[in-house]
């Protein structure tokens, strides 16, 4: 049986994997579906990574390669994508040798987090070809393909920009960015950016209605104050609408977060199974590749405790819930003794108010808000706040 195997060789895994062999194991197995490990940054070939945790500005597959390197001594074994879990770490993979059972005293899922495309988003037209989302665009237009040369972003995300930069390097010049909602998902000044820096022009309070097209994509219908026009185009980025890649937890019976949609953890990052820990975007969508890596690190610093001196038993530890804008917090069990205590949210909505940590009934902290979706909401707990108590509330208010 092996010490750990860790699902996803991204940042999250990949990070966690360097943890572990610092920490003198020999038998971390690293297993990931794509053909080389290295997660999302692999595809994304622009700036912005390493900012966070190697204190670099690299492009994506340079920040791959390099956490790849400092995971040397783990075992990575690519073009395995991982099916099952059974209680107690067995999980059940595929592979070119076919379907095998992989035994281990600890799992790590670090899974990371899919975008929505068209389907679910219930947009009408037709089926024509060059509709795609932006992480199957990347990795088209990593490969050399030109999948289109005019397309309209849908969305307004981080990854949106990451879209059109992608665009930009390829020659492809998006022809606007459509965002249902009255301001722009990523921060400010991001529109003026797209606008100016890009040339793309940035439809606010504008909503897709309809693609077109018979064998290509040929124009878009969106809608804006109830008034609809036609956009040529050539192709349609989906961009953003992450959600945690969980689709196997959630099959095997590990407990999902309804409002995050990743696994729920306590403050060790286990999860309902002790035998698995989870980190990085599959807790939530989408956060920066500093974060999921540093949780990744954590994770794997609480899985070398676990391993050598034992953790704090998971019974009796406090529920944390979330109620009036917040949409989730995690972790969402808290082991008290392990102090200082972080969470970490985010909210429904733009919200302006006051948020309220409550311990049972009482209101243990207090501060007044203002916060988008977007913005992560981070927490603290002062030591010894918890003692006694059976449950925390999150209010957004
Ligand atoms: C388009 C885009 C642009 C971005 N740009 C930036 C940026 O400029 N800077 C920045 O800091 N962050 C950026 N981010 C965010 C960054 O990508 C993530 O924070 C980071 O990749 C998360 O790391 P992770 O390890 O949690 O997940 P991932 O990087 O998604 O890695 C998860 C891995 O798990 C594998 N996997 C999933 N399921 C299975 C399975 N069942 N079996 C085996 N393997 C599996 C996947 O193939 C993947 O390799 C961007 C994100 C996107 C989508």
């Amino acid at each position: 049986m092996r010490s750990v195997t860790i699902i996803g060789a991204g940042p999250a895994g990949l990070s966690a994997a360097r943890v572990l062999v610092a920490n003198g194991l020999r038998d971390v197995l690293v297993l990931e579906r794509n053909p080389e490990p290295g997660g999302l940054p692999r595809f994304c070939d622009h700036l912005g990574w390493g900012v966070l945790d190697l204190h670099r500005l690299w492009r994506g597959p340079r920040y791959a390669r390099e956490l790849v390197r400092r995971a040397a001594g783990a075992e990575i074994r690519t073009n395995v994508t991982v099916t099952g879990f059974e209680p107690g770490g067995r999980i059940r993979v595929t592979s070119l040798d076919g379907p095998a059972v992989i035994e281990s005293q600890i799992v790590l899922i670090a899974t990371g987090i899919r975008e929505t495309p068209r389907g679910p988003r219930l947009v009408s037209g037709t089926r024509p070809w060059g509709v795609t989302t932006t992480g199957a665009f990347q990795e088209m237009a990593q490969a050399g393909q030109v999948p289109f040369r005019k397309p309209v972003i849908i969305g307004s995300e981080l990854v949106s920009f990451s879209a059109i930069m992608t665009a930009r390097h390829a020659g492809i010049r998006p022809v606007a960015m459509v965002e249902a909602n009255a301001r722009i998902t990523a921060r400010r000044p991001g529109d003026l950016i797209a606008r100016h820096v890009f040339g793309v022009p940035v439809l606010t309070a504008t909503r897709l209605v309809e693609i077109r097209g018979l064998d290509r994509v040929e124009s878009v219908i969106v809608e804006h104050e109830g008034a609809r026009r036609e956009i040529a185009c050539d192709g349609v980025v989906f961009t953003g609408a992450f959600v945690p890649e969980a689709f196997v937890a959630k099959t095997s019976g590990l407990a999902i977060d309804p409002g995050s949609g990743g696994p729920a953890i306590d403050n060790f990052y286990r999860c309902s199974d002790p035998s698995y820990f989870a980190a990085g975007n599959v807790l939530r969508p989408v956060e920066h590749s500093g974060v999921a890596a540093a949780e990744g690190a954590r994770a794997a610093a609480a899985i070398a405790m676990a391993l050598r001196d034992g953790l704090p038993s998971p019974g009796g530890a406090i529920a944390v819930s979330v109620g009036g804008a917040m949409r989730y917090v995690y972790p969402q069990r808290l082991i008290v003794e392990h102090l200082p205590l972080r969470l970490f949210g985010r909210a429904a909505a733009a919200h302006q108010g006051r948020l309220r940590i409550l311990a049972d009934d009482a209101v243990i902290a207090s501060r007044p808000i203002s916060v988008l979706p977007e913005r992560r909401i981070a927490m603290t707990i002062p030591a010894g706040d918890l003692a006694g108590r059976h449950a925390v509330s999150i209010l957004l208010d």
